[in-house]
């Protein structure tokens, strides 16, 4: 893994989901197969491959707390849309915790998206926010598909054991299933009683092809097997009580 410590010039991005996306990472060590984020690659220089290298901006607290006291209005954060901002690298830069805590500490609304149980760490900081909410990418309840299309992100009992004891704390969680692999049908028992919504997508890239034929699983990116998987998924989560939107 190369990982090369930059000096950013802003930190706060514009987003089309939510008003502001936020990562003090540029790069992620997750390496999923199916990532659409490694259209990024092309910003940053790099030769390595995808999921090899990580830039880490490391003056991104300076920088937010300069561009938080500029802005005339609040607008909710999203940590983050692309990169995992709680990559393993945090662990030792703890970056975006600190960002956490001035967007927390001024009022800010804040999104979390992530695969990593590391964001429990910071589990103080958001049980004193105002609005805040943590939500889980799970692509699948079967550990074997995701080692193939995940192999350097968390185990799945992880990623929904820390849902689990962010609920419990009473903070608001969300699981995106996206992109929809074999075996997502098996987490609305799982995740339940852990979330509060559930949102589903198809991968709608075609970077993971190669892997999906490799392992026999092409059917799981026809459209009509991705239509019918995901209806049968958002019924059964609202089912169980969970709202739940289908994106596609
Ligand atoms: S966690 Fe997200 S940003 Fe990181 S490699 Fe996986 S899909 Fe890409």
């Amino acid at each position: 893994m190369i990982v090369q410590e930059i000096q950013a010039k802003t930190v706060l991005g514009k987003s089309r989901v939510h008003d502001y996306t936020l990562n003090a990472y540029v790069g992620c060590a997750h390496d999923c197969a199916y990532c659409y984020a490694r259209f990024m690659k092309r910003f940053t220089g790099h030769r390595e491959p995808w999921g090899q290298f990580v830039d880490v901006k490391t003056n991104a607290p300076e920088l937010l707390r300069r561009e938080v006291a500029g802005k005339r209005a609040k607008g909710t954060v999203w940590i983050s849309g692309v990169c995992d901002a709680y990559q393993p690298l945090e662990r030792e830069y703890g970056l975006t915790g600190q960002c956490l805590e001035i967007l927390v500490d001024n009022g800010w609304p804040v999104t979390v998206q992530t695969k990593s149980p590391l964001v429990l760490r910071d589990i103080e900081i958001l049980k004193r926010a105002a609005d805040a909410r943590v939500g889980f990418t799970i692509t699948t309840a079967d550990e074997g598909i995701r080692r193939i299309f995940e192999p350097g992100a968390p185990a799945i009992a992880e990623r929904i054991e820390a849902l689990g004891v962010l609920h419990e704390a009473g903070i608001e969680t969300f699981v995106m299933v996206a992109p929809l692999l074999p075996g997502a049908e098996e987490l609305v028992a799982l995740v339940r009683d852990r979330v509060d919504s559930a949102l589903i997508d198809r991968d709608n890239y075609s970077h993971a092809a190669g892997v999906y034929r490799r392992y026999g699983l092409e059917w799981a990116r026809d459209a009509h097997s991705c239509q019918e998987r995901g209806e049968a998924l958002r019924a059964a989560f609202e089912q169980a009580g969970v709202p739940c939107r289908k994106l596609y």
